[in-house]
This record gives structure tokens, sequence and C-alpha cells, in this order.
């Protein structure tokens, strides 16, 4: 919060003081925070981030609330796992894992959460909420019973049961809305607006809560060694994920941390939600929206809220792209993971390692170009989408039925990635 000095319009730099709203009231440009970069240039240091606690928290400096009082259920500083066994099968060399599955509800959202869940409460809100594609719900859920809050999630009525089991375990009031998660949030914007004693943490938060995704960006560029990588592939849903990576990585730089940032950012779809990837083919920044059909629900949004910064960002950031690969590469994509590298992501997992086996047969990598493909949640979520390829030979408890019935020859030191 020290830091935090205002908000302003990125479309008319129009300013406000902080508050729990998202939208200009002159021109309707979402809000963003102003922070006071020379006050925390002389703030921050490598050594006091290195000296903080092994969490997302470590950058409070650069959140615009008070991390003293953080709603915080240990999320972040997740591994970054170099991905050798992945890196031989695709022909990159210096291929990295940042596994963000790992976080306390098993998607990097809880970044977000945590952040919105904490000036919520310093706003006074005594509800949180939220429109969630599936992930968003749990963060949500989980954050709320740590905040001790009333909470309420808004999901489509066809996401898969891990998610809503994921979220209904911690007490909230879940919501199930027939239509997809674009009627879900335009249904969110309506509540939110009749409700002002409710906090919507991806609605009138969305300003504090999208800078918690910058932390994923702070976290990659200090495991490294204090430096941007040269590749990042990165889901796209809203598109804030994508666009906060950047921003994270451009505020070390403009601090002084770390040398200028000249990441090629990757941005990655599913063919049946691909309305960013189709602009950036199209050499557009404003998207023409979609009505998603694809199993990677957790990136359903057919009118993504971000697309014009994604993109802008995709065009200007030299070397970058925005893709997007078919279901069945991106259900291949989470067995190749797990079957290289011992991670189990979800769908939205097997679109970053589906365009990022696009991107390397593409021959977007140089020799010795650091690569980072970003899983952003946990495959025991999304079961529906793989549990075809799970298949135990049944046996009898007997030693003779184990001999006649399992091939072990086949099983040990299978290197297959296919079905
Ligand atoms: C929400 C989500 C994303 C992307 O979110 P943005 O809306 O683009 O910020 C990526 N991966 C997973 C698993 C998600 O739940
Ligand atoms: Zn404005």
């Amino acid at each position: 919060m020290a830091y935090a000095s205002a908000l302003h319009c990125r479309e008319c730099g129009n300013e406000y003081p902080i508050a729990p709203i998202h939208v200009c009231e002159w021109c309707f440009g979402p809000l963003e925070i102003t922070y006071d970069y020379d006050a925390i240039g002389d703030a921050i240091s490598r050594e006091k981030i290195k000296d903080g606690p092994l969490t997302m928290w470590r950058y409070a400096d650069l959140l615009p609330v008070n991390g003293e009082n953080a709603v915080d259920i240990g999320t972040g500083m997740t591994p970054l796992l170099k991905a050798d066994n992945l890196g031989r099968e695709l022909g990159i060399d210096n291929l990295w894992i940042k596994n963000d599955a790992v976080n306390p509800t098993y998607s990097f959202k809880d970044r977000v959460v945590s952040v919105a869940a904490t000036k919520a409460l310093e706003f006074g809100f005594d509800t949180l909420a939220c429109a969630s594609t599936g992930n968003l719900a749990g963060a949500v859920a989980a954050h709320g019973a740590k905040a001790n809050m009333r909470t309420l999630v808004f999901i489509p009525s066809d996401l898969e049961r891990g998610k809503v089991v994921g979220a209904a375990i911690y007490g909230p009031t879940v919501v199930a809305v027939d239509g997809n998660y674009d009627d879900v949030n335009r249904l969110c914007s309506e509540l939110a607006d009749a409700n002002e004693s409710w906090a919507f943490v991806n609605i009138n938060m969305r300003p504090y809560y999208s800078e918690g995704s910058k932390t994923l960006g702070y976290e990659v560029v200090e495991q490294l060694g204090w430096k941007a990588p040269d590749h990042a592939v990165v889901p796209i849903a809203s598109g804030s994920l994508f666009t906060k990576i950047w921003k994270g990585m451009n505020e070390f730089a403009t601090l002084g941390l770390i040398d200028d940032v000249r990441t090629k950012m990757h941005g990655a779809q599913a063919d049946g939600c691909s309305p960013v990837a189709q602009a950036f083919a199209d050499e557009q920044l404003h998207v023409k929206p979609v009505v998603p059909d694809t199993i990677a629900k957790s990136l359903a949004i057919g009118n993504p809220a971000d697309a014009y910064y994604t993109l802008k960002i995709a065009q200007q950031a030299e070397g970058s792209t925005v893709g997007s690969t078919p279901d069945p590469a991106i259900v291949e994509g989470i067995q190749m993971l797990a079957q290289t590298e011992g991670i189990f992501t979800e769908t939205a997992g097997g679109v970053v390692i589906s365009n990022l086996k696009k991107l390397a047969e593409a021959g977007r990598f140089e020799k010795g170009e650091s690569v980072v493909a970003f899983i952003t949640g946990n495959g025991l979520k999304t079961v529906e989408a793989v549990q075809h390829l799970a298949n135990p030979v049944n046996i009898n408890a007997t030693v003779s039925s184990f001999e006649e019935s399992v091939d072990v020859e086949s099983a040990v030191g299978s290197k297959s990635t296919s079905s």
C-alpha cells in the first residue's frame, strides 16, 4: 500500500484515488495501479527480496496492498524445473517448466486471489465473490475461508467435477450458471453493480487482483539468477496473466534489478477458443468474440478482457507470437509433460505444451536460448480430459494371474508418449 499511490486509466490517463473501482468514468477504459517507482527503487534490492518469505509475499513492495496483513495460505515460490527430458523430445536445449500447479489450491489463481482478498479486507468488505472458469472458484473459496469472509463463487454449469468439488469443499455458496463463462461474467458484472458491499475479485477488485500475476514473472527472473528468459510460453484466457508476467519482468528492469527485458512472449490458446491467436494472425489489436468449444475450460473465454493489451505486447515485443492447438494435441501435451517430467497438468498446461511443441517445430528457439513454459494448473482437476488413457490391467490376487496378464517388459522404461 505504501507505494501504490493511485489508480489511473490505461486509455485516457485520468487518475482516481485507491478504491474498489475498475473502469474509468470518462472513457470506460480499465484502471491500473499507479506506483511510486522512485520510492520502491530506494526500498527494494535483490538482497531484501532474497531475505523475504518463501512465498509470493517476498515481492510485497510491488503489490498494491499492505503485505503485513496478507491473506496468505502459502502461495508462490513454486519450482522452476530444468526440463531436460521434455527438451530432448522437443529439440529445445534450455527448457524450464514453471510448475505453478503446486500452489495451495493447485493453480496460479492463488496469486491473484491472495492480493484481492487482502485488499478486500483493507477496504472493509465482508463478502468475497468471483466469476470463474474453474480455478478461480477454488482459490476464492479457500482465501475466503482463511479470511473469515462470506464467499460466493459463480461458475458455468458444465465445469469439471474436480473444479466444483475443489471449490465447494471450502464452504462457499457455489452458483452454477446455465451458460458459458462469458454469460457468467456478464451476470456477475450486473450483480457487482447491484451489491456494492461485495468484493468481486475479478470485477470491482480487478486492478488489485490482476497485479498478483506479476509475481510469476518476478519469480522466474529470480530463479533464473536475476535474468529474464529468452522465451516465455503463457496460456491465455482473459490475457491478464500474459500481460502481467511481461509487466513484472519489466518492472524489475525499471528498478535496475535486472538488465533490459528482451523476452519473446508466446501466448497459447486452444483452437476451440482462440480469439487472441486469430487476431494476432490477422495483425489486429481487437478480437472477434467467439463461442468457446474446447476441453481447455479454464481458458474458455470467448471475449477476453485483456486481449487488446495482450496483442499490443505480442506485436511490439519482437519475435513474440500467439498460437493455438487442437484438443487432441492438448491431451498429447498433458501426457507428454507427465511422461517426460513427472508433472501432471490440467488442460491449460496441455495447451502450453502443445503450443511449445508447435513453436519448437517451427524453429522459433535458437540453440542455448532459455525457454520457460508456464504450467498454471493441476491435472487432477481435469481428469475427464485424460481418463480414457487410464487402463489398469485387472488380475486376481495370485502370482500366476499376474504372470499371465502383465507384460512387464513393455511397461518398464517405456518412453512412448503416444496412447
Ligand atoms: C485463469 C487461468 C489462466 C489464464 O488466465 P488469464 O485470464 O489469461 O489471466 C491460465 N491457466 C489456468 C489454469 C487458469 O486457471
Ligand atoms: Zn479513461
